[in-house]
């Protein structure tokens, strides 16, 4: 394997692990559970988890649960199921923001008793005016000199729910001329009234994301919190809360760009929304950026995890196009998918001079550059399925496929040549009468002559039926979210599922298992689907042989 340069994260961790600025290290992936984990968070798993294991550190996951009412055990599950199934471990148990609501109020208070936190009667709309602008200063809210002791009774109120919701917080007292707005007195706490999927009615206040995640990190020990670039302004506010506390451990925070993976979405509001409205079948909806979509489909974890690798950390935000994601997947299966024969869309064939009742069996490889995967016997016989595309009527002269009076082979099987094409009413052609060289057994003539074509092919009375699911792009533009007039659900693809139902597969598929993966050659990858029934075959295609993707 070649070495490849650090990461500006992984030099940090070796750096500090070298000087023995820690010992060792401890990070964390810290999702909400308030929707499916996709694409975007399996780059922020992989190099949380990934860093731990290369520096022999630990790795906690942590649910980051203090909004109640968006948050529920579903997600956390799933979230659950999702890392795991990307192939990592987390270091001891399963830990919550919510376990550490006591621990995180107590910080409150005493941030009210150093005189560095007041209740705040400003409404949202006016703590924004307060506020000021880049180029404004902020101004003080008229609440911001109550006593200490007002200020301790006002958020045991609060606490003890004798407040509506919206009706005051709790600001840190920091400078409201800051240059970094975020240190213009954020809000720590606020008012819900709404029961926590973990904490139930205990509470009446939660802490903000600012107050709770540094907290949450020091608690755990963790060393290096890594998130994405749109926390680098809240950098100062963490480390302001942990000074001002003084808290015994320190953790810094480091910034990398997000995952921003064109003609989809990466965000759990947007994907809701989708599911909401109906717009896919579910979370796992195959077509979804989601672990458990992308899981249906069929991608392996290692395809994903070779895909974060392969984009790596940086700093500077950029989108990355699908096809590096289908490459990886296509990278991976290359190497270890069976290759199968499946007609997606059949046209019967009849070998005229091919005895009636004759039944034979030909040795077909399952994968050609790994003769370590063996073969399989496939049934040969009179009547067979190809692909209704592999046969032109008045073909072109570079049309190397089955035209009549010319030959093509049959991949394992026999040279044949097509003699008629049978028309239904329509002049739809419904059959094609040929006739094979018994002596081309295996797939080429004693005489040497050279045939160009090679198709695939079922034997009609062994195939079995099955539904293929084609899927293309969710949407029809690179940034379906980056429209100011129009919203994203306007760049739906509406071409984004293809049914066929009519497949023609052989049979050995009748037994494929949910973890199978194959080439049907010449098609693609497929996958069993959940939906499959032993009567009704359902697989997906996970990616197609090339990328024929046309911008
Ligand atoms: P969303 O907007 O989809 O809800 P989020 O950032 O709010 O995303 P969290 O559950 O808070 O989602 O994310 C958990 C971790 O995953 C965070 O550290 C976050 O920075 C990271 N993460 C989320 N989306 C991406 C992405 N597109 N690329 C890289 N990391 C991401
Ligand atoms: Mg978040
Ligand atoms: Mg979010």
């Amino acid at each position: 394997t070649e070495a490849k340069p650090l990461d500006f994260i992984r030099q940090i961790i070796r750096d500090d692990l070298e000087s023995g600025k820690h010992p060792s290290i401890v990070t964390r992936f810290p999702p909400e559970p308030n929707g499916y984990l996709h694409i975007g968070h399996a780059k922020s798993i992989c190099l949380n988890f990934g860093v731990a294991q290369e520096f022999h550190g630990k790795c906690r996951l942590r649910l980051d649960d203090t909004n109640p009412g968006r948050e529920s055990s579903e997600y956390v599950e799933a979230i659950k199921r999702d890392v795991e199934w990307l192939g990592f471990h987390w270091d001891g148990a399963v830990r919550f923001a919510s376990d550490y609501f006591l621990a995180i109020y107590e910080y409150a208070v005493q941030l009210i008793r150093m005189g560095r936190a007041y209740v705040c009667d400003l409404n949202g709309e006016q703590i924004r005016e307060y506020r000021g602008t880049l180029t404004e200063p902020g101004r003080n809210s008229p609440y911001r000199d109550r006593s200490v002791a007002e200020n301790l009774s006002l958020f045991e109120r609060m606490k003890q729910g004798e407040f509506p919701e919206g009706s005051c917080v709790l600001r840190a007292k920091i400078d409201m001329a800051s240059p970094y707005i975020v240190l213009r007195d954020p809000v720590i706490y606020r008012i819900l009234h709404k029961s926590h999927h973990r904490a139930g009615d205990a509470w009446h206040i939660y802490p903000m994301y600012d107050f709770a995640h540094c907290l949450s990190d020091m608690l755990e020990g963790v060393t290096h919190s890594l998130c994405t670039l749109e926390f680098e302004n809240n950098r100062v506010l963490y480390d302001w809360v942990l000074d001002t506390l003084q808290t015994p451990h320190h953790p810094r925070q480091y910034e990398f760009a997000r995952l921003d993976l064109g003609y989809t979405i990466t965000s759990k509001r947007k994907l809701l929304q989708m599911v909401n409205e109906g717009r896919v079948s579910g979370w796992d909806d195959p077509r979804m950026p989601t672990l458990s979509g992308l899981r249906r489909r069929g991608y392996t974890p290692e395809a994903i995890r070779n895909f974060c690798a392969f984009i790596g950390i940086g700093k500077r935000d950029s989108q990355i196009d699908m096809g590096v994601l289908e490459n990886a997947v296509r990278e991976d299966l290359n190497q270890r998918a069976l290759r199968v024969f499946g007609v997606l869309d059949p046209l019967k064939v009849v070998i005229t001079n091919y005895p009636e009742g004759q039944l034979e069996e030909v040795l077909a490889q399952n994968h050609p550059q790994n003769p370590d995967l063996g073969a399989r016997p496939l049934p040969f016989g009179r009547e067979l399925y190809i692909e209704r595309d592999d046969f032109m009527e008045h073909a072109p002269k570079k049309f190397f496929r089955l035209s009549i009076g010319h030959e093509v082979r049959l991949r394992y099987a026999y040279l044949i040549t097509c003699t008629e094409a049978v028309k239904d009413e329509n002049g739809r052609i419904v059959e094609l009468r040929c006739t094979y060289d018994p002596a081309s057994r295996g797939g080429n003539a004693p005489d040497g002559r050279k045939v160009k074509g090679t198709i695939h092919w079922v034997a009609a009375a062994q195939a079995v039926p099955a539904e293929l699911r084609l899927y293309d792009r969710l949407f029809i533009k690179a940034e379906p979210d980056g429209d100011r007039e129009r919203p994203f659900t306007d760049f739906l693809n509406p071409e984004s599922l293809t049914l066929l139902s009519r497949c023609m597969l052989e049979p050995g598929l009748a037994k494929a298992q949910p973890a199978d993966r194959f080439q049907f050659e010449r098609q693609g990858y497929f996958c069993l689907d959940p939906d499959s029934r032993p009567d009704r075959l359902v697989f997906n295609r996970i990616v197609s042989l090339k990328d024929s993707w046309q911008k």
